[in-house]
């Protein structure tokens, strides 16, 4: 066997031992379906842009007209995105009946899409817009419709506050009733797998310490290496796609 094919065969090994499985998933799950992440050499968008100049609670207040062009820019491209082979062999590992859900730090509804059940999206969700003033939910297109008809701040049609994306900006903190059903789906757990994350964002990379001091075991695909490395009892440094359906296989 060669070192890949040990290292594909562990992974599938520690699947196939474990009852309890949850997916931890970033932006490295969907850059095979054409959505940069933020910090591969090149690539990433904050290559592209300021994190303080986009994607920032502050700066979308303060120049929200700026702010949207940007999104509305990249959220074509999460809109038209679809699954890639990653999302779809987690589906088929909960057909299996071995994944429980899925944890993601992706605002891009993509494991939605690919009929993955139990996903609790941490970081929101582009697919929604949000008053700021009432806490109000609209459809995304309820303030994408605005803004094409040439308004720079959309807003509620309840109550006149400012509409935003809903999902979490830089300064914003989590939603507490969505940070409840992360550590409900994470009690009980054997087996975290951790895919296309740097694990450099808080407080989404507490996970893997959640789960490794409950007594959980800890399995990573990344192109890159990750803060978690060392912890991990199986690492495999390559595309999602080239190896997640090989192990489920
Ligand atoms: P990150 O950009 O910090 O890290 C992504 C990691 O994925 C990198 O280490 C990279 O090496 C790896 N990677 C890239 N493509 C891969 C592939 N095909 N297979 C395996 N690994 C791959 O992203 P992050 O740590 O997940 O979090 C940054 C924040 O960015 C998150 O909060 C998230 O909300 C947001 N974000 C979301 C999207 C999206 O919804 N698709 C896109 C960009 C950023």
């Amino acid at each position: 066997m060669t070192e890949r094919e040990q290292l594909i065969a562990k992974f599938a090994d520690l699947i196939l031992e474990s009852k309890n499985i949850v997916a931890l998933t970033g932006a490295g799950m969907s850059t095979e379906s054409g959505i940069p992440d933020f910090r591969s050499p090149g690539t990433g968008l904050w290559t592209k842009v300021d994190p303080d100049e986009f994607a920032s609670i502050h700066s979308y207040v303060s120049s929200t007209s700026k702010n949207l062009k940007l999104m509305l820019e990249m959220g074509t491209t999460i809109f038209r995105a679809k699954p890639n082979k990653g999302h779809k062999a987690l589906t088929q590992l909960q057909k299996m009946g071995k994944l429980k859900g899925v944890l993601t730090q992706n605002i891009d509804g993509l494991h939605s899409k690919a009929r993955t059940k139990n996903v609790v999206e941490l970081h929101g969700t582009a697919n929604e817009s949000k008053c700021l003033r009432c806490k109000r939910v609209y459809p995304i297109t309820t303030l994408i419709n605005q803004v094409l008809r040439g308004k720079n701040s959309p807003t509620c049609e309840e109550c006149g506050g400012l509409l935003k994306p809903n999902a979490i900006f830089f300064g914003e903190p989590l939603e507490s009733a969505v940070l409840r059903k992360a550590d409900e789906m994470i009690a009980d757990l054997e087996l975290m797998i951790v895919l296309g994350s740097s694990l450099l964002v808080y407080p989404v990379a507490f996970y893997p310490h959640k789960a490794i001091a409950a007594g959980a075991k800890l399995a990573i695909i990344n192109i890159q290496p990750t803060e978690m490395d060392h912890q991990a009892e199986v690492v495999i440094h390559d595309k999602i796609g080239n190896v997640l359906p090989q192990i489920i296989e």
